[in-house]
């Protein structure tokens, strides 16, 4: 946000920044999109960034349709105060109802998702603060010390949605409204800042070409270059988050196998978590090294660099 406040700040900025309750209505014609605010206002575009979230209006305007699934679980949400420093490290125990997972925020706290069968997480959300704080301290098994202030607590129920195509009609699909897994493997967020990433390359190489950055082809572009990551991701944390409530014996043995075998090799180790924070083949260049840069120059040559 501070990075988007700086950009409509700077001298002969073209970014706008506009507040408002949320837009009511999305129109999509073949030549413009127009948006219009609760406040009544409207916006005219030629593309529409659709990162409104799960329940995109978006999505739903571009007629995309999607494929959505439940599972047999929910999430605990919230976020403590801890005695031990968590040294920037989250840490995922997985456990037979799901993962347990700390996030490390600033100074001495951190964010918790708690995964459990929907009865356990209606029960861990209706603990009062002193009975939570305890089965919260067991479960951490000391690793971060005693706990200390923690925030409300909020439940989601696991859901998992994949559109069919991740752009239609002068909107592109970024974050949740193209795509939704469960929170394992912290894959979610970083999904979608590729997604805002890819679509700045599309948009740039249409601007180059003299084309219209809402164009089906532009759209295309974008769906075509995200479907691998989203789909190979998607299934990825499926089959693990399965794995970890199969009542399988065979299953939680190849896993293991899987976590053992990341535990003891180190290039396979340093290759999954390369490859969890970002997919090695085809990155954007908003994603590389003098990202921005390279994207200025993309817009106006409509040339990769070739040395990035
Ligand atoms: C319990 C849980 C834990 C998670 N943990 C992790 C994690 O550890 N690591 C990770 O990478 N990911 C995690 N995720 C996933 C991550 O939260 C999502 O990938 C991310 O929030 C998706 O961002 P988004 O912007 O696409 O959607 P959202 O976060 O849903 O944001 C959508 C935004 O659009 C706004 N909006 C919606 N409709 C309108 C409208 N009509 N007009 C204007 N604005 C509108 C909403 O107010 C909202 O601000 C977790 C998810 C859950 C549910």
């Amino acid at each position: 946000m501070a990075g988007l406040l700086a950009a409509a700040a700077a001298p002969g900025s073209r970014v706008r920044l506009y507040e408002t309750a949320g837009v009511t209505d999305v129109r999509l014609e073949p030549d413009s999109a127009t948006l219009t605010s609760r406040e009544g206002e409207t916006f005219e575009a030629s593309l529409v960034a659709g990162a409104d979230g799960r329940n995109s209006i978006c999505r739903a305007a571009a007629g995309i349709a999607t494929r959505a699934w439940q599972y047999e679980q929910a999430a605990v949400v919230t976020s403590f105060h801890h005695t031990r420093p968590h040294g920037g490290v989250s840490t995922e125990f997985h456990r037979p109802a799901g993962p347990f997972t700390t996030v490390p925020l600033p100074g001495d706290r951190s964010s918790l998702v708690w995964v459990e069968r929907p009865d356990e997480a209606r029960r861990l959300s209706a603990l009062d603060d002193g009975a939570f704080k305890a089965a919260l301290e067991a479960r951490l098994q000391g690793l971060l010390g005693p706990v200390g202030d923690i925030i409300p607590r909020a439940m989601f129920p696991l859901s998992g949605l994949t559109a069919e195509v991740f752009g239609r009609a002068r909107v592109a699909l970024i974050g949740e409204a193209g795509h939704v897994i469960p929170p394992i493997g912290a894959q979610g967020l970083n999904l979608g800042l590729r997604d805002a990433a890819t679509l700045a390359d599309c948009v740039a190489d249409a601007m180059a070409a003299g084309g219209d950055p809402g164009a089906q082809t532009t759209l295309d572009a974008y769906s075509a270059r995200r479907r691998v990551d989203i789909l190979s991701r998607t299934a990825t944390v499926d089959v693990l988050n399965r794995s970890l409530i199969s009542g399988f014996l065979p299953v939680h043995l190849a896993r293991g196998l899987g976590l053992l075998a990341l535990q003891a090799l180190g290039p396979l180790r340093r290759l999954a978590i390369r490859e969890g924070l970002g997919p090695s083949g085809d990155l954007p260049d908003l994603l590389k090294p003098d990202g921005a840069r390279l994207l200025a120059e993309r817009a106006r040559t409509g040339l990769r660099d070739s040395a990035a």
